[in-house]
């Protein structure tokens, strides 16, 4: 977020009037259910597991032509590999207002094709059941409707409200990853639609960041029997690295370095000359993983003729609490005044 003016830094009285007219489409949405329900059954009834292209493709279509029905501008950002992404803009974003919003989501699923036959779409004891309604086709629809909501209104956000889903995200996001940063870097605040924490329906602002390392370390083969003394035992070599990765744990500081796929060796008889572990480091602090990241990259081996090699790096940054504590700030405004409606 940098020094840039975030939304809803202003004074107390300026947010609770946002929040004001913002609450106004509550009434409107809770007499909206009906048909968010119809339109959740049909994205859900289009299955869209991540690896089958034609069908999230498919998905997206269909949100893409229910946000265009709302006034939403849209464009697919057509993706060879994976499922494509539709991208919604709404607002007028005048220039003077910087930043854009950014509304964050997925279409895919984890669920392959055809489990809707025995997981049909459903409503039950106050709840949506089917592949994908929580996670998050059911995040897509709030948006949806909160498009729906201000334009019936007539309430037109001061931003640009960008709207991004993507096709891929839960095998890791590789093919969208570029697009989300992009958008992301245009933006004021980023929301992301995930289903909330809990059955109180929490929102999640923060979250530790992520790195997962291969230490490979080789060593040099030898008769366990005859002339172990000419070997370099690489499993042996392995376990004192691990050691010394244990010892970067910091749980005060939000820090875990844990080796969790451990291989090596051939046989029983052998002095192994190869073994390798795969570990998955979590950090609270961007600083961290930076600092993380160096120490684990410039591993030495400690037995004398073992080489290490370690592959691998940061794959997420951490959202700290410092940039979304603002947001979080407004939270308990929005439930309070949404309780007397
Ligand atoms: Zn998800």
């Amino acid at each position: 977020m940098g020094g840039r003016r975030k939304i809803g830094a202003g004074s107390r009285s300026e947010k609770m009037a946002a929040l004001r007219e913002g609450l106004k489409t509550l009434p409107y949405l809770v007499r909206r259910e009906p048909e968010m329900l119809r339109v959740l059954r049909s994205i859900v009834e289009i299955e869209s597991f991540s690896t089958d292209k034609s069908a999230v493709d498919r998905c997206g279509l269909l949100v893409a032509g229910e946000f265009r029905r709302r006034g939403g501008r849209v464009r697919i950002l057509r993706n060879a590999a994976r499922g494509n992404l539709v991208r919604i803009e709404i607002g007028a974003g005048r220039a003077r207002e910087s930043g854009q919003l950014l509304v964050l989501g997925h279409l895919d699923t984890v669920y392959p094709s055809g489990t809707l036959r025995r997981m049909p779409f459903r409503v039950a004891r106050g709840r949506a059941w089917g592949p994908g309604t929580f996670d998050m086709k059911g995040g897509i629809v709030l948006a949806l409707f909160a498009v729906e909501a201000l334009r019936a209104l007539g309430i037109s956000p001061r931003r640009k409200i960008v709207f991004l889903w993507t096709g891929d995200e839960e095998i890791g996001s590789a093919a969208s990853r570029a697009t989300i940063e992009k958008e992301a870097r245009r933006s004021q605040a980023v929301l992301v639609l995930e289903p909330a924490l809990g059955l109180d329906g929490r929102a999640k602002t923060q979250r530790k960041g992520i790195g997962e390392i291969e230490i490979l370390v080789h060593g040099r083969a030898a008769h366990a029997g005859v002339d172990p003394e000419r070997g370099v035992n690489a499993a042996h070599e392995l376990a004192l690295q691990i050691a010394r990765l244990m010892k970067m744990n910091d749980p005060r500081r939000g820090i875990t370095v844990q080796a969790n796929v451990i291989s090596g060796g051939t046989a029983t008889n052998v002095v192994p000359e190869f073994a390798r572990a795969q570990v998955d480091v979590r950090f609270a602090r961007a600083r961290d993983g930076r600092g993380l990241q160096r120490r684990l990259l410039g591993l030495r081996p400690i037995l004398k003729g073992a080489r290490i090699e370690v592959r691998g790096g940061l794959n997420r940054p951490p959202l700290e609490r410092r940039g979304s504590a603002w947001l979080a700030a407004l939270t308990p405004d929005c439930k309070k005044q949404s309780e007397g409606l």
